[in-house]
């Protein structure tokens, strides 16, 4: 199929951005890398009048570090998130994640503020942002305000954002000394989107795990931080025992839906054999 008409605007800056947002309101999108709004308007399920292309605005783009936080900007590519040196030294989390994003063609245009934008359940970044505590900055005519990534995801594709704002950058802070992380998915192939998938860090010191976060993805409308099943570690540790009794706990905090192609109760079974994994991996 092919999209329906619409009108084209090549933004220069933000604040033409913000002009044609306060235009056109729930009528225009902004485009990014375009590689969730094109298939959608291809499909028929999006008929904005008016798109807004955010694409050229490249000092929106890039990561910086700064007092102790890494700074994204919402136009930074999938691929460029794998590729910065920054990332790996100060986040690896997301050095990590990036790899099951898609395929190369769509990670290379694919935007980091444009998966935050589109908030869906199984794609990897929002997971990630709730893990690491992110800030997402979000811009309008009438000023800027940060919103929690845990506050920003509210429901099935559904975010925080207003129909006149922007998502200009994200803002990380630098875990400390002694953290560790693991990214894990499970897709029915590779650069498919997950079928469950789990974003972990914790504070690691010998066998004593503390601030331990387990956030999983594909495993309701939005991102879940299993807090029950994170304390029970924290309490008990890495044992067989702990495990099982965590495995049982997480069942009570995912609340999957059922696909094409996988029942609540695989998607459960998933997120338990990923969490055996992840915890495997933090404690090595
Ligand atoms: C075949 C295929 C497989 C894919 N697999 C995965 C996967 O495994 N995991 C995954 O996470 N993603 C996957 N994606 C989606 C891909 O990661 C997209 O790049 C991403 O979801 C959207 O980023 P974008 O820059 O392309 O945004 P666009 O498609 O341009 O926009 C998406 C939405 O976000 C809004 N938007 C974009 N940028 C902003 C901004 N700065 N501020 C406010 N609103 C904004 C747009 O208005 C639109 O509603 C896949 C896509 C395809 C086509």
């Amino acid at each position: 199929m092919k999209a329906p008409p619409f009108a084209y605007a090549r933004a220069r800056n933000l604040a033409e951005v913000f002009e044609l947002l306060e235009r056109h309101g729930d009528n225009a999108k902004i485009l990014a890398g375009g590689q969730s709004l094109m298939p959608a308007l291809n499909m028929r399920l999006s008929s904005p009048e008016l798109l807004i292309d955010i694409s050229r605005l490249q000092e929106h783009a890039g990561v910086q570090v700064k007092d102790g936080h890494v700074h994204i900007g919402a136009l930074t590519t999938h691929a460029a998130i794998g590729e910065s040196a920054d990332l790996r030294k100060h986040l690896p989390l997301l050095a990590d994640a990036v790899e099951h994003i898609a395929h190369p063609a769509i990670r290379n245009c694919g935007t980091f503020g444009g998966s935050l934008a589109m908030a869906d359940p199984a794609a990897e970044w929002p997971a990630c942002c709730v893990v690491l505590d992110a800030q997402i900055m979000l811009a309008s005519k009438s000023g800027t305000r940060r919103v929690a990534a845990q506050d920003f995801f509210q429901g099935l594709y559904a975010t925080a954002l207003q129909p006149n704002e922007v998502i200009t950058e994200v803002v990380i802070p630098i875990p400390g000394a002694g953290y560790r992380h693991a990214f894990l998915e499970l897709a029915r192939r590779r650069g498919d989107y997950a079928i469950v998938g789990v974003a972990a860090m914790a504070k690691i010191s010998g066998t004593s795990i503390s601030d331990l976060r387990l956030v999983y993805l594909g495993a309701s409308e939005k991102p879940v931080p299993a807090l029950e099943t994170s304390q029970l570690f924290v309490l008990k540790g890495f044992s067989e025992s702990a495990l099982k009794e965590a495995q049982q706990t997480l069942a009570g905090e995912l609340d999957p839906a059922a696909d094409l192609y996988s029942s609540v109760a695989t998607k459960l079974h998933l997120a338990q054999v990923l969490t055996a994994r992840v915890m495997k991996q933090l404690a090595a």
